[in-house]
């Protein structure tokens, strides 16, 4: 049975525990590196891209996410997680600058979808997964992901945006898939 890593510095943990169990997975909320570089897969929860990105540093958790991420195994970073997956981030207000990853081939503005809406529910129009057609998106405070590279894979888009995206073993959602009891985005990912 596979065992996926949750990052538990901050975000919705718990969430995503609940959906990998509903996918009939196994998994563990990691905080050190000697138990991030056990999973078979892993995922960066939302909630707050500073505060996860100033844990990362406490933790001193920046080079064994990234040699997670090289090792070729699943990683999924979800809304905040999307942004420390991230080449860059980039808030269009006066944010404070967040340290990211860097190993998925996209900037992420933070906020994208401004203040007034912060929070709405959107239907996924399949790009390359099928898969996930029709599935509501949470977009909660939610980041949009620009400047893609060649080898990004547009999953998913609502509105025309990308909010599912796919670079090669990292994968990055915008909205928050843990959330409702639909389970296919990350039985999609474990698949993957
Ligand atoms: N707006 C948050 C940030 O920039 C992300 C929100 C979320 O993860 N739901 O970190």
């Amino acid at each position: 049975m596979k065992t996926v890593g949750i990052l538990g510095i901050q975000g919705d943990v718990a969430a995503h525990a609940r959906a990998i169990a509903r996918v009939g997975a196994a998994s563990r909320r990691v905080l050190r590196g000697e138990e991030i570089a056990e999973c078979d897969a892993l995922i960066l929860p939302g909630g707050e891209s500073t505060t996860i990105s100033k844990g990362i540093t406490r933790l001193e958790l920046w080079e064994p996410l990234r040699a997670f991420a090289r090792s070729g195994r699943p990683l999924l970073g979800t809304c905040a997680g999307a942004i420390l997956l991230a080449r860059e981030a980039r808030a269009s207000d006066a944010h404070e600058r967040v340290e990211t990853l860097g190993v998925l081939s996209a900037v992420a503005v933070r906020n994208a979808y401004g203040t007034q809406v912060d929070s709405f529910a959107g239907i996924l129009d399949p790009g390359a997964a099928e898969a996930v057609a029709e599935f509501r998106g949470v977009f909660i405070r939610a980041p949009q992901l620009t400047e893609l590279g060649d080898s990004v894979e547009v999953l998913a888009r609502v509105d025309e945006q990308p909010v599912l995206v796919r670079e090669s073993n990292v994968w990055a959602a915008t909205f928050h898939p843990e959330l409702g009891d639909d389970p296919r985005v990350h039985a999609a990912f474990l698949s993957s």
